[in-house]
């Protein structure tokens, strides 16, 4: 038994056959049998031949024009032939009975490590050429046979996914009701990943550094999502709390009426409960948990249909009118794209996303071009989605199917508020071209960097609401990346900075007489949701399952003491002063959270 320690973002134990997923490199290792072998060995001997043949039109291509880069390609040729690496890959798939795309991304990853400690700058260099090169072979690996996302739908029952990261888009693909449960190296308790796994109320695990190296394809491991763990090879105790599903999330209990009555603290003071959802899907979910409108469907989901191509502006209406009748009288929120370059590239493709060193150093230091910043940069699929969301708008102002709000995300100035504005006006001229003219439609932005807060004042005049987005407002505000577990100490809801900043939005929202919700996943926390009751907001939107438990403790507490106590948190200092006296606060005002 061994047993990994990570962060536990969404409670549950179970057990499962673990399928590795390296998706940094997009490589799926799992095991082979004895009758897959040779046609494994075959694969990876035409993946050779096929870079080789690829490798020497290129060479051929540039020796016309630039006759002295043509060599490059020469160290590519002879490393095709290394005994060290393609051999070696065979070898390693007839040993470990892995796939060939494991077996290359594993030798390959070796041997330019060795590249790290050369001292010569130019031999260090061909560290580009060694990546190049397993990219090479293991795109050619994927002729004709299915991908990971193929691969991962077509998973058995009792499986569980190991991977070192797992993106919301390949998330997506998944038939999640095959997979257990899921671990991953990388994440944080607001990654994408996490928020994820929450809605789909799967135990998951994340921040545990190396499982998808330390656990292998095949092996029985235990899922803990309520204690944070990974058990490879467990104990049959272990096993036996995984079948008893022991701690699994409590299921809503009362009837309908009791879920959709409408939250209101002990002292009558009523909050608003939305619902925040990756998939069309989740309206069920939703309705169930008794939310009161979508607060925050994150559309970028979407970007791939499951029929393997982007979503079409007829397809996207069709999706977005669904959701207004199921969520009819409430209204859905539908946050525009908000993905960077490389992701909107890779979904609309259907590429993984460029892996390796260089790739994700260049990601990095791109990361602020997205969201609506991308939307106006390209501005294609926006307007699909833009004329999409107002045709359904104007099919749900025909009946009685709820309202659609827009809201955009990763709004930093007036200008691109008003630039977007423009776009809608245009999308909603070029339907009246085509005969169908649409009604108004409230517009929202998500106040999630922090100079749309400082400047709050100013958006909230040319905005019909605001939704506060916590998740990345804390990461930019406190210089904090979300997604990396290293730094995940210092991403703290309670720093007193994050109070402020809620506090200055809400009184700019307040002035200007707009709504103001808060999506972040702050919310789901019954202790953070009063002390932001206490703060002033009345408007929740969060995970369908956190739906519940936060009615019950909104019920438990008076708001006027959650006033009290908010002033009196609003003067300290440190977060640890904050948390101490939240907690005593939280255990004396509500007898829930025992
Ligand atoms: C946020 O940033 O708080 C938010 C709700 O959106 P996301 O987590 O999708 O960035
Ligand atoms: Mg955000």
């Amino acid at each position: 038994m061994r047993r990994l320690i990570g962060i536990g973002v969404s409670p549950g134990v179970v057990a499962g056959r673990a399928v590795i997923l390296i998706q940094r490199a997009q490589v799926l290792r799992y095991q082979i049998g004895e009758r897959r072998l040779a046609p494994e060995l075959a694969r990876l001997e035409k993946s050779r031949e096929r870079s080789r043949q690829q490798l020497l039109d290129i060479r051929a291509r540039v020796a016309l024009r630039r006759p002295e880069l043509a060599s490059l390609f020469d160290a590519q040729l002879l490393m095709l032939d290394d005994p060290m690496l393609v051999s070696r890959v065979a070898d390693i798939v007839r040993e470990q009975r892995v796939n060939a795309e494991w077996a290359v991304h594993q030798v390959f990853h070796e041997f330019s490590s060795v590249f790290d400690e050369v001292a010569d700058p130019y031999l260090r260099e061909r560290k580009g050429d060694v990546s190049d090169l397993a990219g090479r072979l293991k795109m050619n690996l994927q002729q004709g046979v299915a991908t990971p996302r193929e691969l991962l739908r077509d998973l058995d029952e009792s499986s569980v996914i190991i991977a070192d990261e797992l993106t919301p888009s390949l998330a997506a693909q998944v038939d999640w009701t095959k997979v257990r449960g899921f671990a991953t190296d990388a994440g944080s308790r607001t990654s994408h990943t996490a928020i994820l796994a929450r809605s789909l109320e799967v135990p998951a695990v994340v921040g545990l550094h190396n499982a998808s190296e330390v656990v292998q394809a095949g092996q029985l491991v235990v899922i803990d999502g309520t204690a944070g763990a990974v058990i490879a090879d467990p104990t049959p105790e272990e096993l036996a709390r995984a079948a008893l599903g022991e701690d699994r999330r409590p299921s809503i209990s009362g009837g309908d009426a009791e879920r959709r009555r409408p939250a209101t603290t002990a002292d009558g003071l009523r909050i608003r409960l939305e619902a925040n959802i990756e998939f069309p899907d989740d309206l069920a979910a939703a309705r169930y948990a008794g939310a009161e409108g979508i607060g925050l469907y994150r559309s970028e989901f979407l970007l791939t249909g499951s029929s393997g191509t982007a979503v079409s502006e007829d397809e996207q209406y069709e999706i977005y009118c669904g959701m207004l009748e199921g969520m009819a009288p409430d209204p859905v929120t539908v946050r525009t794209f908000d993905v960077d370059e490389d992701q909107l590239a890779s979904r609309l493709a259907q590429q993984p996303l460029a892996s390796g060193w260089a790739a994700e150093q260049e990601r990095a230091s791109r990361q602020g071009l997205r969201g609506l910043r991308l939307s106006l940069m390209r501005p294609e699929p926006f307007q699909v989605q833009l004329r999409a969301l107002l045709r359904a708008a104007r099919y749900c102002s025909q009946g009685s199917h709820g309202q659609l709000r827009i809201m955009f995300p990763f709004v930093s100035s007036v200008e691109q508020l008003r630039e977007a504005r423009r776009m809608v006006k245009e999308a909603a001229a070029e339907l009246a071209r085509r005969g169908e003219a649409v009604p108004a439609v409230p517009i929202g932005v998500v106040i999630e960097i922090p100079a749309a807060a400082y400047t709050a004042d100013l958006l909230a005049r040319e905005v019909d609401f605001f939704t506060i987005g916590t998740n990345d407002l804390i990461q930019y505000c406190l210089a904090v990346d979300r997604a990396d577990e290293r730094v995940s100490r210092l991403y703290e809801p309670l720093h007193p900075a994050i109070l402020r900043v809620i506090v200055m939005v809400r009184r700019a929202a307040v002035r200007q007489r707009i709504p103001v919700s808060l999506c972040g996943e702050m919310a789901s926390d019954p202790a953070l949701l009063t002390l932001l009751v206490g703060l002033g907001l009345t408007e929740f939107s969060m995970t369908p399952a956190a739906i519940p438990m936060a009615k019950q403790v909104l019920a438990e507490v008076r708001s006027d003491d959650l006033r009290v106590l908010a002033r009196r948190i609003l003067k300290m200092a440190t977060v640890e002063e904050i948390e101490r006296e939240l907690t005593a606060a939280f255990a004396r005002l509500s007898s829930i959270h025992e």
